[in-house]
C-alpha cells in the first residue's frame, strides 16, 4: 500500500466523500473538506478528527481547506402588518408558481402563531427526519420541499414562542438539508415586533413581499410593515393585494367587500412596486384547506398567482436596493 492509499483510508473513514483532492508531498498532507453539508460543531469535529488521525498516521503538517459546494439559499419573506389577510396562503402559492416557473424553492413556515403550511401543503401528518444535526424538508404540494413552525411541536399541541426559543427553532428550519434549493419563501410571523425583528436580522432576507388586504386599517398595518423591513435595511420586492374583488358564485356581479385599488394606490405613493391583485374567492379558501395549492391549477386564480411569482423571481434574478 501506497502512503497516499494509506492516508485515504483513513481520511475515508472519517470524512467520507466530503473530503477530496487529498496530497501527501514528504510528510505534507493536505486535502479540502467539502462542508456545505456540516453543521458548524460537525465541522469543528471532523476537522479535529482528520488532523489528530493524520499527525497519528505520522503527518508533519496537516492542511484542510474548507469548501462549500452549496451556496446557502437566499431567502424572501413573506410577510404582512397583521393576521388573517392572506399571508400563509400566499406563500405556498408563491413558492408552488415559482416551482412550476422552474425554480428549485422551497418554503419555510416561521408563523409561530399559526403554523398552517403543513395543511396548506397537503402534507399534515409528514414529520420532518433528521440526518446528522439538521432537518430533512417534507415535500409538499407542487414538489415544494418545507419545513414548518407546527413540525416542531407534537400534534395537537400549541408550543408559546417565546423570542429566543422561536429564534433557535427558525434556525433549524433554515440551517436544514435543503439540498439543491436557491430561494426559500418564509412565511413570517404577522406584525412587526422583537420576534419578527431578531428573526430577519439572522437570517438576512433577500427581499420581503408584503400582502394586504384593500382597506385603510389593513393598509396603514402593511405601510407600518413596509417601514419595518425599511429600517431593517430589507428591500421591498413588492406589495401584494389580497381579497379585493368579489364574484358572487350565484349571480356573477362582482362586488367589493373590502374595496378595491387601495393596495396599488398604497403601493403608487410608497414608491414600491405592485406585484398584483388576488380576488377574494371561495374556491382559494377550499381548495387551500384540502391541500391543493391553487396555484397548481389553470384558471385565472392560477394565472395571478403566476404573475406575481415571474415579478418576484425577475427581482430575485436583478435585485433592487432598499428604498430607505
Ligand atoms: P394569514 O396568514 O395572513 O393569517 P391566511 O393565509 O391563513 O392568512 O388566510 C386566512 C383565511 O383566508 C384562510 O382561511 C384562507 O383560506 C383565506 N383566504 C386567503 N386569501 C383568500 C382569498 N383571496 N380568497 C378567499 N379566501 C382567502
Amino acid at each position: 500500500m501506497t502512503e497516499l492509499d494509506r492516508y485515504s483510508q483513513l481520511v475515508f473513514a472519517i470524512a467520507g466523500p466530503q473530503a477530496t483532492g487529498l496530497k501527501v508531498d514528504a510528510g505534507a498532507v493536505s486535502m479540502m473538506l467539502d462542508v456545505s453539508e456540516m453543521t458548524t460543531d460537525e465541522r469543528v469535529q471532523i476537522e479535529a478528527k482528520l488532523r489528530n488521525a493524520c499527525e497519528q498516521a505520522g503527518a508533519q503538517s496537516v492542511r484542510i481547506m474548507l469548501t462549500a459546494e452549496r451556496v446557502a439559499p437566499r431567502i424572501i419573506a413573506v410577510a404582512s402588518g397583521k393576521g388573517g389577510v392572506g399571508k400563509s396562503t400566499l406563500s405556498t402559492n408563491l413558492a408552488v408558481a415559482m416551482k412550476l416557473a422552474g425554480r428549485s424553492v422551497g418554503l419555510v413556515d416561521a408563523d409561530i402563531y399559526g403554523p398552517s403550511q403543513p395543511r396548506l401543503m397537503g402534507a399534515e401528518n409528514s414529520r420532518p427526519e433528521a440526518e446528522g444535526k439538521k432537518l430533512i424538508p417534507v415535500m409538499g404540494a407542487g414538489e415544494v420541499p418545507f419545513l414548518s413552525m407546527g413540525q416542531l411541536a407534537k400534534p395537537g399541541q400549541a408550543i408559546a414562542w417565546r423570542g429566543p426559543m422561536a429564534g433557535n427553532a427558525l434556525s433549524q428550519l433554515v440551517d436544514a438539508h435543503w439540498g439543491k434549493v436557491r430561494d426559500i419563501i418564509v412565511d413570517m410571523p404577522p406584525g412587526t415586533g422583537d420576534i419578527q425583528l431578531s428573526m430577519i436580522q439572522k437570517h438576512k432576507p433577500m427581499g420581503a413581499v408584503i400582502i394586504s388586504t384593500p382597506q385603510d386599517l389593513a393598509l396603514m398595518d402593511a405601510t407600518r410593515a413596509i417601514g419595518f423591513f425599511d429600517t431593517a435595511k430589507v428591500p421591498i420586492i413588492g406589495l401584494v393585494e389580497n381579497m379585493a374583488g368579489y364574484v358572487c358564485p350565484h349571480c356573477g356581479e362582482m362586488s367589493n367587500p373590502f374595496g378595491t385599488g387601495g393596495a396599488e394606490a398604497a403601493a403608487v405613493e410608497l414608491g414600491i412596486p405592485f406585484l398584483g391583485r388576488i380576488p377574494l374567492d371561495i374556491d382559494i379558501r377550499l381548495a387551500s384547506d384540502a391541500g391543493t395549492p391553487p396555484a397548481l391549477g389553470n384558471g385565472p386564480i392560477a394565472r395571478a398567482y403566476a404573475d406575481i411569482a415571474r415579478h418576484v423571481i425577475d427581482w430575485i434574478d436583478s435585485p433592487k436596493a432598499p428604498t430607505a
